[in-house]
């Protein structure tokens, strides 16, 4: 199954269909066929449920981070005592 969800263009304002595989993509618009960048963080999400969300493909930079930080002082923690 291929997921997509729906980007306001730019250009026009319609919303567009685009398939989550191309977001941090540039992508013609179907309607005045302008060029944007698809964003995961499209302000438009009423088409699709939670569990669509494409954010799961680019994983979150920062949590991966704090999650790091938060095992290494864990394992400090075990060291120590
Ligand atoms: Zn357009």
């Amino acid at each position: 199954m291929t997921i997509r969800f729906t980007q306001s263009c730019p250009t026009c304002g319609r919303r567009v269909q685009i398939r989550a595989s191309l977001i941090g993509y540039n992508v013609a618009c179907q309607h005045c066929n302008a060029e944007f960048v698809a964003e995961a963080d499209a302000d438009d999400h009423s088409s699709m449920n939670e569990s669509n969300v494409p954010r799961a493909i680019v994983p979150d930079p920062l949590m991966a981070r704090v999650e790091e930080a938060l095992q290494r002082a864990a394992e400090n923690r075990a060291i120590s005592s």
